[in-house]
């Protein structure tokens, strides 16, 4: 059957379609990606029932295997186990990956009718920072422009991001935009000489946890050249002095040895800024994931305004990595979140939804964050988590504390695919997956996608939605949960966002795909903070003390996506990423007596990680390791990331760790017999 739908992977969102043999292609029709797609999505179809969960399976005891149960008695488990705890002791940690339709109804369960905060995502660990920064500089979420704008801008700015590979589509439109003009400039700023910065006109090998450093002796150069446009500073902006004051002690001399590159090439990103015609700027979980996460976003965002660059002149734009984090923001699926870009912390908002819902008691502080969950899991706090669609005993930092959570608690895994995460499950739900249901997903740029359901849902599984309706249905409340269709939740969602910056509440299912907001979100320079004005923000610099001979910085993968519970399935995608690796510079790993395809020994107080040895051009006393793989091909990487976090956007510092290396084995056929 012939149908149409967003990529499940990537937050750029391409439309793909699917033909009546069941190939999977580019949607010409889709907005966002017309027809363009990367390799990805084209082996879906041979994964539809590979590793798929057919039936609800429940066992009291971890020790023991699971037994099938029908949904009837998964239900009846449900509701005990949540009625016999108080709403504090139950925690949700939900995903990206839900349609928004998914989304809203688990919110509104948890928050509206479990009258608990006690709910996050894994964008979390993606991208709360980059949340945080645009609500602090433009007063809102949502990135301020769209992908049209890469068709005419001649500055692209990568930074923190390998586009390239993990956002490839939208990366070929730049490449697009060069073959066109000769006079484009790419910079990307890594510490690791990516397939991005291969691609780039310059690369400038930053040294980890510094682009805040970086990016204020940016702005000092501006305001020292006389490169500040004055002019939109003081009409649109506040805030500017403050910024500056703390920027002029990172002058180039200063900042060039804190980052360790050449002060000439801070000139050069100033300059850009200055004089460019149109400048846009990427980036994506590099600057996200740090303890000085929100500082890092600041700080670019801080010279988009110093020098006008919005609307026609260029813009600030997040790369999304999942690829419907951008619904669940919509609908409030953070801990501090509501339907219609509201908030908890809202009065109003909170009104607002009490009475749209028809209930009493939304709690006004945000829950705990995933992260906070763990620590409260293993005080016995939380007795009770709920997944959804995510895999927390590869994903998360501190792997080690994570793992004896998920031992201690009770725990419900509702998913499509089987993952590391259900080894520690009481209840596993089947979940429908993409294809199997409807319902709409949103990409980075704003654009909403309907996905149409093109194959009957596998065994017994249950579209998300559906499963915590029935639940709640259960649990008394079939007034609040009257759906029966995922159209029927989207009528409601929508209604929500009327008059707000995300309002949909004019579009049907069949007017998608569409893109919520202007083109330009911030058409006119009015901003929704309380003057109207768009904010610099003070961008200080914080940097984690780690101890180890090396700073390890974790990344993306080519073709692999998530935790591999897809794209892992195919051996076309997996050709080349296995064994697990890491990079290192060739000049490190000779002072250590390490050659290429030797195995180490990643240590760290946290843990211990073995992998193959792969040269790159990888900063000097830093080590890059791809995350995502499950534990099928030995320990994640993650068991050695800590579990700090960022104070504002509570994202971890997942790029930051230190280790040492130790040598366990010789060349490459050693992996195979030891790890
Ligand atoms: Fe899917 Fe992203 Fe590839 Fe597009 S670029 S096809 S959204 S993985």
């Amino acid at each position: 059957m012939e149908a149409t739908f967003q990529c499940p992977y990537c937050g750029v969102g391409c439309g793909l379609y699917i033909d009546d043999s069941g190939k999977i292609k580019g949607d010409f029709e889709h907005p966002a990606s017309k027809g363009d797609l990367c390799k990805k999505p084209l082996y879906l179809p041979k994964i539809y029932e590979q590793g798929r969960i057919a039936k609800p399976l429940f066992r009291e005891d971890k020790n023991k295997p699971f037994r099938e149960i029908s949904w009837e008695e998964a239900y009846t488990i449900l509701k005990e186990r949540i009625t016999e705890l108080s709403s504090e002791e139950l925690y949700f940690y939900v995903s990206g990956q839900l349609l928004t339709e998914e989304s809203y109804v688990i919110n509104k369960f948890v928050k509206g009718f479990l009258k608990t905060n006690n709910i996050d995502a894994n964008s979390r660990l993606c991208m709360t920072s980059a949340v945080s920064a645009y609500k602090l500089a433009f007063g809102s979420d949502g990135p301020p422009c769209t992908y049209e704008d890469i068709d005419d801008a001649d500055v692209f700015l990568f930074i923190g991001s390998n586009a390239s590979i993990a956002h490839p589509v939208l990366f070929k439109r730049v490449l697009k935009r060069r073959r066109k003009t000769d006079q484009m400039v790419v910079v990307t700023i890594d510490p690791v000489e990516t397939e991005t910065a291969k691609k780039s006109d310059l690369f400038i090998q930053i040294r980890a946890g510094t682009d805040t450093v970086f990016l204020n002796s940016v702005l000092y150069v501006l305001h020292e050249e006389g490169w500040i446009d004055f002019e939109f500073v003081d009409k649109y902006t506040e805030g500017f002095e403050e910024a500056l004051e703390y920027a002029r002690k990172f002058p180039p001399e200063i900042a060039s040895s804190i980052c360790d590159v050449k002060q000439e090439d801070i000139y050069i990103v100033a300059k850009l800024f200055a004089q460019s015609r149109k400048l846009i700027s990427f980036w994506c979980q590099g600057l996200n994931q740090s303890v000085n996460g929100v500082a890092k976003n600041l700080a670019l965002i801080n010279l988009h305004l110093a020098t006008g660059r919005l609307n026609s002149k260029g813009c600030p734009f997040s790369i999304t990595g999942q690829p419907n984090a951008m619904g669940g923001r919509e609908v409030g699926y953070l801990t501090n979140g509501l339907p219609g870009y509201r908030d908890v912390r809202n009065e109003e908002d909170r009104k607002f939804m009490e009475s749209f819902w028809g209930v009493e008691g939304i709690k006004p502080q945000p829950g705990p964050t995933v992260t906070e969950a763990i620590d409260l899991i293993l005080e016995g706090r939380i007795k009770f988590l709920w997944t959804v669609c995510t895999n927390p005993a590869v994903s998360m930092p501190e792997l080690g504390k994570v793992r004896e959570a998920l031992s201690k608690v009770f725990l419900v895994v509702q998913d499509a695919y089987w993952n590391d995460t259900c080894e520690f499950a009481n209840l596993i739900l089947p979940a429908s997956q993409l294809g199997e249901k409807e319902g709409v997903m949103t990409g980075s740029d704003r654009t909403i996608t309907f996905c149409q359901k093109f194959r009957e849902p596998y065994g017994e599984s249950k579209p998300d939605w559906l499963i915590f309706t029935e639940l709640a249905r259960r649990m008394g409340a079939k007034e609040l949960f009257p759906y029966g269709s995922s159209k029927d939740i989207f009528e409601e969602f929508k209604a929500t966002t009327e008059g707000r910056l995300c309002d949909i509440s004019k579009l049907t299912y069949e007017d998608l795909p569409a893109r919520w907001g202007k083109r330009w979100l911030y058409e006119d320079l009015k901003f929704p903070t309380p003057s109207g004005r768009a904010r610099f923000n003070v961008a200080k610099f914080e940097i984690a003390q780690e101890r180890g001979t090396f700073i390890l910085l974790t990344g993306r993968l080519k073709n692999n996506w998530h935790t591999m519970t897809k794209t892992g399935k195919s051996p076309e995608l997996l050709r080349g990423e296995i064994p697990p690796y890491i990079l290192m510079n060739p000049l490190d790993a000779q002072e250590l007596g390490i050659e290429e395809w030797d195995v180490v020994r990643l240590v760290s107080k946290r843990g211990e990680v073995d992998r193959v040895v792969r040269f790159a051009n990888v900063k000097r006393g830093h080590i890059f390791a791809p995350f995502g793989y499950p534990k099928e091909f030995g320990q994640p990487v993650n068991l050695l990331l800590p579990d700090r976090t960022d104070p504002v956007s509570k994202e971890p510092d997942l790029k930051y760790a230190g280790v040492d290396l130790i040598k366990v084995a010789c060349g490459e056929k050693a992996w195979k017999g030891e790890l």
